[in-house]
């Protein structure tokens, strides 16, 4: 079996035709698989969606009760048998709930990862990795310039011009799924236990997170709060507020922004980030590469992103590779970039 009668790539998400299902459609179909609840990825208007419990929650917090016809949760590590085809799940790494999807029939086995980040985040289950004949991978970050580096060193710096400001106030921009919650959990695991202040649009989605078990200290809507007890304070927003009038109920504001975009100067200053932290829930180029290596992969296939080195880099180590043109992936950060709507 070639691996496209398997799995075929379509300009709306790959597709396997013998079991009717789709992975990531950006359009409505019949059975959806969801990786994660990244709007890009995660869309509302599918007759049935089989995805992570977290995931389907996080769908349901976004679109409201009938994002879909009818879901199916399953487990990491759980599979189940579609037409003679198995699709398994298996965590990737990226935002809770997050999967990796297994798609493998008469020997031939293709992993679809998603999003995926291969370094450790506090608030999901670690990325593994899935040995198979076709890694499908993200290059979100596929160019051997970005190196993010220690997510850790970066809160350090956060954490120092708290200290040397203690009469400003901090707002971090940072997406509301996923890094709003990794940034927090951070500052927490380096010692900061005062109250952290959430914008309106990061609560919904962080009371979930706080629901499902993941500790992250005491949270206050910022909404209520006087100008004056902001001072010395840290806030997480949306990327986009920092511009925002919103942002002049702060004392003296320092505006600081977590993404991987962050390496790139051009970017920091287009977001008025003040305080740029390199941050990402992407894998870099070294974990782009290592992970393919490591999945014994003798073919790769390469969605949203830097597609081309990435192609490249695997085809001068004799592995066959190919972009896949799908129309509707972006980067869920570009997404909250300056001058984007909000995510909701
Ligand atoms: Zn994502
Ligand atoms: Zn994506």
């Amino acid at each position: 079996m070639r691996p496209e009668d398997l799995l075929t790539p379509t300009p709306s998400g790959v597709c396997c035709k013998r079991a009717g299902f789709h992975i990531d459609p950006t359009r409505p179909v019949d059975k959806a698989i969801i990786t994660h609840g990244h709007s890009d990825h995660a869309r509302a208007g599918h007759r049935h969606v089989l995805a992570t419990a977290e995931t389907l929650a996080i769908m349901k917090l976004r679109y409201g009760d009938n994002f879909a016809g009818s879901t199916q949760a399953i487990r990491y590590g759980e599979s189940i048998d579609l037409d003679g085809v198995t699709v398994g799940f298996h965590p990737a790494g990226h935002v809770l709930g997050s999967a990796q999807i297994a798609v493998a029939c008469e020997g031939l086995k293709i992993v679809a990862s998603g999003d995926y980040k291969n370094v450790a985040d506090p608030t999901c289950a670690p990325f593994e990795l899935v040995p198979c004949d076709v890694f499908i991978t993200e290059a979100t970050f596929g160019l051997p310039v970005f190196r993010h580096g220690d997510p850790d060193a970066e809160i350090g710096k956060l954490l120092r011009s708290i200290d040397l400001f203690p009469e400003r106030a901090h707002l971090v921009g940072a997406y509301s799924l996923g890094k709003a919650q990794r940034v927090i959990a951070l500052i927490r695991k380096a010692g900061f236990g005062k109250p952290i202040y959430l914008h309106g649009a990061m609560e919904k989605v962080t009371r979930f997170y706080e629901s499902c078990g993941i500790d992250l200290g005491e949270l206050r809507a910022v909404s209520g709060a006087a100008k004056a007890d902001l001072a010395g304070t840290v806030t997480l927003c949306p990327p986009s507020a920092l511009k925002e009038v919103w942002s002049r109920r702060f004392p003296d504001p320092v505006s600081s922004f977590a993404s991987g975009w962050m390496r790139v100067r051009a970017r920091a200053r287009q977001a008025h980030a003040e305080l740029p932290l390199v941050i990402s829930d992407h894998a870099d180029w070294d974990g782009l590469t290592e992970t393919i290596a490591a999945t014994g992969a003798s073919e790769v296939w390469v969605t949203h992103g830097q597609e081309d080195a990435l192609v490249h880099w695997s085809r001068e180590r004799g592995l066959k590779a190919r972009p896949l043109d799908i129309v509707g992936y972006g980067d869920e950060e570009d997404e909250a970039a300056p001058g984007a709507e909000s995510p909701a």
